[in-house]
């Protein structure tokens, strides 16, 4: 017998796709298209330099997950999509129509057509970098090398980047690092008192910050800045910057002078009806953070969007919930952020890690909640409350062994 159920396609299976195939129910027939076997936690891979992460911690079979939510994973790359005839073509040779579309190809690394970063220095966005980064290190420390280190970017992967090095080398004769940020202050969109305060916490060690700055090319024995000035440099770590993947400039998703796919507030796309575009790939009429955790709501929001508007029913606009941001830097010191309010507290890591058990400990293929799309909103309710610790009242902060209230700048 034909399968006469909704056909619907996500493209890219990772925190937005997942979570969007999660919630999709069996009345439709799903496929989540995704060249690489494993889902991957992000937010954690710079515990990879210092080795408190293993790789496998924090990857998950991603066929096993698709599977549990009864539907189908197709490992290939959408080297095609034509959302006018709803149809999709795989690097593998394999064609799909489709009659709704979710879009969550993320975003990719961003060289900034810098000469030489391509070719010499090393992205910083999967575990896969971040064993590369950790492997580079290592052979340095064998053979002997002073552990002479480039970090380009001082946002968030920038910074705990840092952290994490200096977890593992802080006393290690012959570590130097130069972080570069080109914006005026370290973490760039976060309150002014972090970047005094990271400063202070790295004045004992060999780490040199140069904001304002930028670099004008890489090579294998270090950079130049725009200056003129060479740093030498046996790691270039490159953190700046999302690049969109071209899938969506070649689909129609993002026509020039867009550079990621514009959609309405309901995430569907400006420019196809049948399309829905997530994550870090989408371009909402309002600013909304390149974060997992909106990833994770958009790709909620888009599944229930969908079905709605196969049924012909009325969409509803993505509201991003207010979340605090947490900011590890290794072993020396972790950050909440929320609004302009900013408190320090080495125990702050637990409610970080604690984010990241819950989370990949409720996704892990054999758990009850991501086989049953109904009970799957009590995987999104308890998310919810584990990043939502400003619902924690100031006195219980107050209560953390080393509480800091970080000065307001
Ligand atoms: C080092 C680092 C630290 C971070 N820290 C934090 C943090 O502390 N908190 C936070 O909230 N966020 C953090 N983020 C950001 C967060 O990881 C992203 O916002 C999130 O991954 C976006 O989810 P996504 O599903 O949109 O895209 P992704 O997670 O990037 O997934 C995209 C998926 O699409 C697939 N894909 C791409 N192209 C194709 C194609 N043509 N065909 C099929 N599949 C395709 C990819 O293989 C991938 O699996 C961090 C990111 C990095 C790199």
């Amino acid at each position: 017998m034909s399968d006469t159920r909704p056909r619907i396609a996500i493209i890219g299976g990772n925190f937005a796709g997942l979570t969007a195939a999660i919630k999709l129910s069996r009345h439709h027939a799903v496929t989540v298209i995704d060249p690489s076997r494993h889902f991957e936690w992000a937010p954690g891979i710079h515990e990879i330099l210092s080795s408190v992460k293993t790789p496998q911690s924090l990857r998950l079979d991603r066929s096993a997950i698709v599977k549990q939510a009864g539907h189908r994973f197709l490992r290939d790359r959408v080297s095609v999509l034509d959302p006018a005839q709803g149809r999709l073509v795989t690097a593998g040779g394999h064609e799909l129509q489709f009659d709704a579309c979710i879009v969550a190809v993320g975003a990719l690394w961003n060289t900034h057509h810098v000469p030489g970063v391509a070719r010499h220095a090393m992205p910083f966005r999967s575990v896969a970098d971040s064993q590369a980064i950790e492997q580079r290190l290592d052979s340095l420390v064998r053979e002997g090398k002073p552990l002479r280190i480039v970090i380009a970017g001082g946002g968030l992967a920038g910074i705990e980047a840092l952290g994490e090095l200096l977890r593992r080398h802080r006393n290690d004769a012959g570590l130097s690092i130069e972080l570069i940020e080109s914006g005026a202050r370290l973490l760039p969109g976060l309150p002014a008192s972090l970047d005094a305060d990271l400063r202070r916490l790295c004045e004992p060690y060999a780490v040199s910050f140069r904001t304002g700055t930028t670099i004008a090319s890489v090579s294998a024995k270090g950079v130049r800045l725009a200056d003129g000035t060479r740093l030498r440099s046996g790691l270039t770590l490159w953190t700046a910057g999302l690049a969109p993947p071209t899938l969506l400039r070649e689909s129609g998703l993002a026509p020039p002078p867009q550079i990621w796919a514009d959609v309405h507030a309901t995430l569907q796309s400006r420019h196809f009806d049948n399309v829905f575009v997530v994550g870090d790939a989408a371009q909402l009429p309002h600013a909304v953070g390149k974060q997992a955790y909106n990833a994770i709501d958009m790709g909620a929001l888009a599944a229930a969007n969908a079905t709605r508007w196969l049924g012909g029913r009325t969409l509803k606009p993505f509201k991003p919930a207010p979340r605090p941001t947490l900011v590890a830097f290794g072993d020396l010191q972790t950050y909440l952020v929320a609004g302009r309010t900013v408190v320090a507290s080495k125990a702050l890591a637990g409610a970080k890690e604690g984010v990241y058990q819950v989370f990949m400990a409720q996704m892990a293929p054999g758990n009850v909640l991501t086989s049953l799309p109904a009970a799957a909103g009590r995987l999104w309710r308890s998310w919810r409350q584990l990043t939502l610790p400003q619902l924690m009242s100031l006195a219980d902060f107050r209560s953390l062994p080393d509480f800091r209230a970080v000065r307001l700048l």
